[in-house]
């Protein structure tokens, strides 16, 4: 979490981004909180010697970073100061850079997919403020335009807005109500494998610089989080839904039942809650149905009689089914990632 200002010099980050950065010192040497994975993970790959037979290596992390951004420009879970990326870096020969660009955005569509979430791609280009040679970028670029254009997808450009240390993609995701987030990226990067001298041993015995790819897929996961608040506008599909099913009891003669509907379902790994509290029914429901709980199951006499619930969705359909039914119909629509409730009608 903690790095030494002399990884900072190396990495490029202390003369390019250091106004991003905290800054603490300890025992008269200067530290810096770290703003990016990226510095850490080169000092992954060079704890240990690197033969091309490992290339590419792909080292993931869930990365905790903190960023000093303007307290105007503090949005929700937009835009926080401290946050987790799902971050990885990703080590290979030139010759591999393309096929891997490919691999992650094949990741991407499978992720973004499983959302419904559509997206358009931007390629930034070298900013002003930047290290390596104009060559390098050019060359960098033209690898991340072909790997796009040979699957078929189109592109803008993003002029001057890469990052210090080399072009990227940056996936722009639109959500339900056509607003556009910036998510996922891809960055090529060939100068901190150079300033970090990292090396494999090639075969011909001989050792070479890897080249690398930053990429996230969610980016910020709390940001991601806001993003599909919004898109599904906090009516979550039962797979994603933080609580599925509520349970509500009509009186507290039905407490017992009610907790053994509890044990089954969580059993099945399905999240519910009861509740048990001395309100009116109506209350209850209306309450969950704010919540944009996907199944309310209300339990009365009759229901714990006759080992059923009365289902009731979030969209105020209902239904009357045996505990064994309800389980089985939730449990397929979770694992089909179903986004639409399992009663329509
Ligand atoms: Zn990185």
């Amino acid at each position: 979490m903690i790095l030494n200002r002399k990884l900072w010099e190396r990495s490029g980050h202390w003369d390019h981004y250091k106004n991003n950065m905290y800054t603490t010192v300890i025992d008269d040497e200067d530290y810096a909180i770290k703003p990016m994975n990226c510095p850490g993970g080169m000092l992954v790959y060079a704890s240990e010697p690197h033969s091309y037979r490992d290339l590419p290596l792909r080292m993931g992390e869930l990365g905790l970073v903190h960023r000093h951004e303007l307290s105007g420009a503090l949005h929700g879970l937009f835009r926080v100061r401290c946050f987790t990326q799902d971050d990885a870096h990703i080590f290979m020969t030139r010759d591999q850079m393309k096929d891997e660009i490919k691999n992650v955005v094949k990741l991407f569509d499978e992720v973004y997919s499983l959302f419904g979430l559509s997206y358009q791609i931007e390629l930034s280009t070298m900013p002003e403020d930047h290290i390596g040679t104009p060559e390098e970028w050019e060359e960098n670029q033209n690898i991340l335009k072909n790997a796009i254009t040979e699957m078929g997808k189109t592109f803008i450009i993003n002029e001057g807005d890469g990052a210090f240390y080399g072009p990227k993609l940056d996936f722009h995701l639109e959500d339900s109500l056509g607003r556009t987030w910036q998510c996922g990226t891809i960055q090529l990067d060939s100068q901190l494998p150079e300033r970090f001298e990292l090396e494999y041993t090639g075969a011909d015995g001989q050792k070479h610089r890897p080249v690398m790819i930053h990429r996230v897929v969610l980016g910020s996961i709390e940001r991601f989080i806001g993003v599909i608040t919004e898109h599904f506008a906090g009516a979550f599909p039962t797979w994603l839904a933080p609580v599925q099913v509520k349970l509500m009891t009509i009186t507290d003669r039905t407490n017992d039942y009610a907790d053994s509907v509890v044990a089954k379902l969580d059993a099945l790994g399905i999240r519910c809650e009861v509740d048990k509290r001395n309100e009116k029914i109506g209350y209850k429901i209306r309450e969950a149905q704010g919540q944009k709980i996907p199944y309310m199951l209300v339990c009365g006499d009759k229901e714990a009689e006759n080992g059923q619930v009365s289902v009731r969705t979030r969209t105020g359909k209902t239904k009357t089914m045996s505990v064994e039914d309800f389980a089985d119909a939730i449990c397929r629509e979770v694992e089909s990632r179903s986004r639409d409730l399992f009663i329509t009608e």
